[in-house]
């Protein structure tokens, strides 16, 4: 006998997923029976990772859309839409990192990063809530990360976004019970990305050393997470933030 995810012929949405954690949520969710729309600032990546999904079996469309930009948020669901019908999981995934000490950052970096990284989820859920609110189901899954739980020199802007996403993910579990929309949060300690590989080789053996599993943990560790809040197996689980961080957190 195996194991039945819930997952057969829903609808995800995942954003930011032409690459890194939001491509592996993407084939994951694939791989659970979801069919997928891909979402990046980056058209030909999230091409290319659709195609990936629809090798697989399940259907999957990409979407060109800058989560920061109320416009094309509304264009990127309405698109969706268009396409799938209805949307029964969200995964806010897009996010980016402008890292620097406090006293020499720039105005617009923590604009920047509050804006993608914080406003983007706001958009996005208030969209999907539209759908979901009248289907009387959903699931929405924001990425977060551990720094917005314990914070993290030179990354004001990061971390304040992603307590933000916190705040957000517990309002919303809150706000949309009712309606039976189950909003939560899975927060990612140092994991192997694009984003990743760009810092310093002493950054990277700091933070190896910080975490107690003394290794970097792979998108399909965050992906596994996802899959299991996205499943029928998270039914009774909403507000909640899952850390996936080989311990960092208690450090
Ligand atoms: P990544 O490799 O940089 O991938 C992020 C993706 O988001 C890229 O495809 C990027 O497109 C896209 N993106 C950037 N700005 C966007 C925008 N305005 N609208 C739509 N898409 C946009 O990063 P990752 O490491 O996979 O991170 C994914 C998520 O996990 C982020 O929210 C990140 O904060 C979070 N996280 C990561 C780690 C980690 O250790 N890697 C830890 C904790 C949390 P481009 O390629 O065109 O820039």
């Amino acid at each position: 006998m195996t194991i039945d995810f819930g997952l057969l012929n829903r609808k995800a949405l995942v954003t930011g997923s032409g690459r890194g954690i939001g491509r592996a949520i993407a084939l994951r969710l694939a791989q659970a029976g979801c069919d997928v729309g891909v979402s990046d600032i980056d058209f030909a990546a999230a091409e290319a990772v659709a195609a990936e999904i629809r090798a697989l079996g399940p259907s999957s469309c990409a979407f060109k859309a800058d989560v920061s930009s109320a416009s094309d948020v509304e264009a990127m669901f309405s698109s969706f839409l268009s396409t799938f019908q209805t949307i029964d999981i969200l995964v806010n995934n897009a996010g980016i990192t402008r890292d620097t000490l406090l006293v020499r950052m720039k105005e617009t970096d923590w604009d920047l990063v509050l804006d993608i990284n914080c406003k983007g989820v706001f958009l996005c859920c208030r969209e999907a809530a539209r759908t979901m609110m009248r289907a009387r189901r959903g699931k929405i899954i924001n990425i977060a990360s551990v720094v917005g739980i314990n914070g993290n020199a030179g990354q004001v802007n990061y971390s304040a976004s992603k307590a933000g996403i916190i705040g957000i993910t517990r309002t919303l579990a809150k706000e949309l019970a009712s309606r039976s929309i189950l909003v939560n949060a899975v927060a990612p300690g140092f994991i192997k990305t694009p984003m990743t590989d760009k810092l310093p080789d002493t950054e990277k053996e700091r933070l190896i050393n910080d975490t107690p599993l003394k290794h970097m943990g792979t998108p399909l560790d965050v992906a596994n997470a996802v899959l299991f809040l996205a499943s029928s197996m998270a039914d009774y689980i909403t507000g909640d933030v899952l850390v996936v961080d080989g311990g960092l957190v208690l450090r």
